[in-house]
């Protein structure tokens, strides 16, 4: 396969984050095990996992941001197209990587602080253009793709584009015109999600 010189685009990253051991793993006596080595090996018994980049549990969330979503909200903003995906075991942290305090600038997770950058990419531009941001919220929940924006939409299909883009037909999509527009619609979706502690989610973008 050819590879597009240079620009960073043709892989995948994995990012991996130790969130701090929580009050009651402290008081049943665990131990914060894993040794941290540079900016992006962990060492666990003796043995060195790299990945593209450790964050450790001190980590601020600004630095999440910065190391591994910054680059990709400007690839999307340059035409590409983009994907963020939190993946792991319950109470790892997901949420509070992904969305963490929405309205708090120091503990605001990716998503407010993507919406804050796609809004200040758009203002610094010729005023002339226009754009149209819609944003869609669903969870999957039992393989079953739910419409957080409209809870009588339970099981709604992945189709293609004619470019072959997958989409999910029939989600709903609010049209936004500022970044607390987006938290608002996140703040209506979650009150509608279904098990909080094991539904996933999904924001897409879309921008012209
Ligand atoms: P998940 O979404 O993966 O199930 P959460 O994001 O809800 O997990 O995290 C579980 C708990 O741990 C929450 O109370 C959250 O606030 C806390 N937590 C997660 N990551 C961190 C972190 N990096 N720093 C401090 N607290 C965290
Ligand atoms: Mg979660």
């Amino acid at each position: 396969m050819e590879e597009a010189a240079g620009c960073g685009l043709c892989g995948v990253k994995v990012m991996c984050r130790f969130r701090p051991l929580n009050e009651s793993e402290r008081s049943r006596g665990d131990k914060d095990i894993p040794k941290f080595n540079g900016e992006d090996t962990v060492v666990v018994a003796g043995k060195p996992y790299v990945f593209d980049r450790v964050l450790a549990p001190d980590s601020e969330q600004v630095q999440v941001y910065d190391s591994c979503a910054k680059q990709i909200v400007k690839d999307v903003l340059g035409g590409y197209n983009g994907t963020i995906f939190a993946y792991g075991q319950t109470a790892s942290g997901k949420t509070h990587t992904m969305e963490g305090s929405l309205h708090s600038p120091r503990l605001m997770g990716i998503i407010p602080r993507i919406s804050q950058d796609i809004f200040d990419h758009i203002y610094a531009m010729d005023e002339n253009l226009e754009f149209h941001i819609k944003v869609s919220y669903f969870e999957i929940y039992l393989d079953k793709i739910r419409d957080l924006l409209d809870v009588s939409k339970t099981n709604l299909a992945v189709h293609e584009d004619k470019n072959r883009v997958p989409f999910v037909k029939g989600c709903t999509e609010r049209f936004v015109s500022s970044p607390n527009e987006v938290m608002d619609v996140i703040d209506e979706g979650k009150a509608n999600r279904h098990v909080a502690v094991t539904s996933q989610y999904c924001y897409y973008y879309c921008y012209y």
